[in-house]
């Protein structure tokens, strides 16, 4: 991956939001609608600066700097530049499973809470267990969650529960297997271990914060939090994102299809990964290829969301809407990555909220969102890195197969990737075209081919593996 992160220096940046050289030619619809507002963006001339490298700075009075083509890490540093607003919200621990600590929490006790016994058996002196067959005078029973064990004196043993609290005067533990009870006294058999005492503080003192902020509640997190002594915790909220679908030729599921219609499904997709990273997805109706449409959906979006997706219309079409407002209206930070599928997606802002513009092609979409999308929302609201939630895993995979790259781009073909031996192994079925939602669902996998690079068959490469 070195080799896609060196590719960044190749990069044109282009510091305008506008195409002035090639600017694709605008619908009828959208001249007019522009036209009504003269003052929203600049027209300015456009100053063109070699700079070292052979990079093309483009400079563009009053608009936005936007990279054309960046390599996927650009991108994702691009994304991370806007983030949502992170808002705490308080839940009781049993509904807190798999949200995102706000704060640290920090325990509200010592944990053991004191010294006590890891095993049934007998609380002893040590001293007096040095030979086997030790006979010691039975005094009583220290039972977990009674109090008032008696001291445990020389030649003295009190049977003890495990998690009860460890008698005075005793200072090691003999197992009940190890022994043999008879009229008032007991027989030791085996070895007295002052390593089954549980000590006080040895796992958490009070104060302490081992579960931090950004960290997920996963079930032992949410039974290091009880034992911390917290029934509610403060989380993020989940953030709302407005999940837009955009073209004339989509009809929802369930509904009568019209000749040359399809059946929508990328907003379907989309909602169900912005679930799976923790968000609560608003799927707006369907959006015509309509400039006024569109931006109408856009406002309202911005409105009542923390964040926008929208699917389609952002390639060099003539009815590629969603990227024609966005470089006219809105704030664009980039366009396009360097990968494949999912070359095409645009990411900046509308009215202050953060807007993705995913491909149409329904696996460019979910791939988009996989590698761009869901490591954003996890840094947006806190949990990014190793404690964070993903859709992926990266681990390293021998091709049983060639594997064909891409030219200039990351090549993210789907493989299925098993475990054989004591290596995980990948191959591919199904065709692999952008528009085969099929072949996500056949794969559990993306090769992570560099620009440039195939695989021969056997060769091991870089992969994600899909939750
Ligand atoms: P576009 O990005 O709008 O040029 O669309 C690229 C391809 O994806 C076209 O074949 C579209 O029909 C298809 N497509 C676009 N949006 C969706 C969607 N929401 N669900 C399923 N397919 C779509
Ligand atoms: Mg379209």
């Amino acid at each position: 991956m070195s080799q896609i992160a060196s590719d960044a220096a190749n990069v044109v940046i282009d510091r305008t939001a506008r195409y002035p050289e090639a600017p694709p030619s605008p619908t009828e619809e959208y001249s007019d609608a522009t036209a009504k507002r003269a003052n929203r963006t600049s027209t300015n001339s456009v100053e063109t600066t070699r700079v070292a490298l052979g990079r093309t700075l483009q400079l563009h009075r009053f608009s936005t700097p936007m990279e054309k083509g960046v390599p996927l890490e650009r991108a994702l540093e691009i994304a991370n530049q806007i983030s949502m607003e992170r808002k705490p919200e308080s839940l009781p621990l049993d509904q807190a499973t798999g949200r995102i600590l706000f704060d640290d929490l920090r325990s509200r006790v010592d944990d053991p809470r004191f010294d006590n016994s890891a095993m049934d058996g007998w609380a002893v002196r040590e001293a007096d267990c040095q030979e086997k067959g030790a006979v010691l005078r039975i005094v009583g029973t220290s039972q977990a969650g009674s109090a008032g064990a008696p001291l445990v004196g020389e030649g003295e043993a009190c049977s003890i529960m495990t998690g009860a609290p460890i008698p005075e005067g005793a200072d090691a533990i003999v197992m009940v297997e190890d022994s043999t009870v008879h009229d008032g006294s007991v027989t030791i058999n085996g070895p007295a271990r002052p390593g089954f005492i549980r000590m006080r503080g040895e796992n958490l003192t009070q104060g302490e914060r081992p579960l931090k902020s950004g960290n997920i509640l996963t079930p032992s997190a949410i039974s290091l939090a009880a034992t911390m002594g917290h029934d509610t915790v403060s989380v993020v909220r989940q953030p709302s994102i407005a999940v837009i679908g955009v073209g004339d030729e989509l009809t929802p599921p369930g509904e009568p299809l019209s000749e040359n219609s399809i059946y929508e499904s990328n907003t379907f997709g989309i909602s169900s990964l912005v679930m799976k990273m923790g968000g609560i997805p608003r799927r707006s109706d369907l959006i015509r290829d309509s400039i006024d449409d569109l931006r109408e959906a856009l406002d309202e979006a911005a409105e009542s969301c923390d964040a926008i997706i929208t699917s389609g219309g952002v390639s060099m079409g003539q009815w590629d809407i969603v990227r024609q407002i966005m470089e006219q209206e809105g704030d664009i930070r980039f366009w396009r990555i360097m990968m494949r599928p999912g070359g095409p997606p645009l990411f900046g802002s509308w009215k202050g909220k953060p807007l993705f513009g995913l491909p149409g092609n329904p696996v460019s979409s979910h791939v988009v969102f996989t590698v761009l999308v869901a490591p954003w929302m996890s840094n947006s609201m806190g949990s990014g890195g190793a404690q964070g939630s993903s859709l992926a895993n990266r681990v390293r995979v021998t091709m049983k197969e060639p594997l064909k790259g891409a030219p200039e781009k990351l090549c993210m073909r789907r493989i299925s990737i098993k475990q054989e031996g004591d290596k995980l192994v990948a191959s591919t079925s199904t065709h692999q075209g952008s528009g085969n939602i099929h072949s996500m669902v056949a794969h559990n996998g993306l090769s992570l081919l560099p620009p440039d690079t195939s695989c021969e068959k056997g060769d091991t490469i870089d992969a994600l593996w899909l939750f």
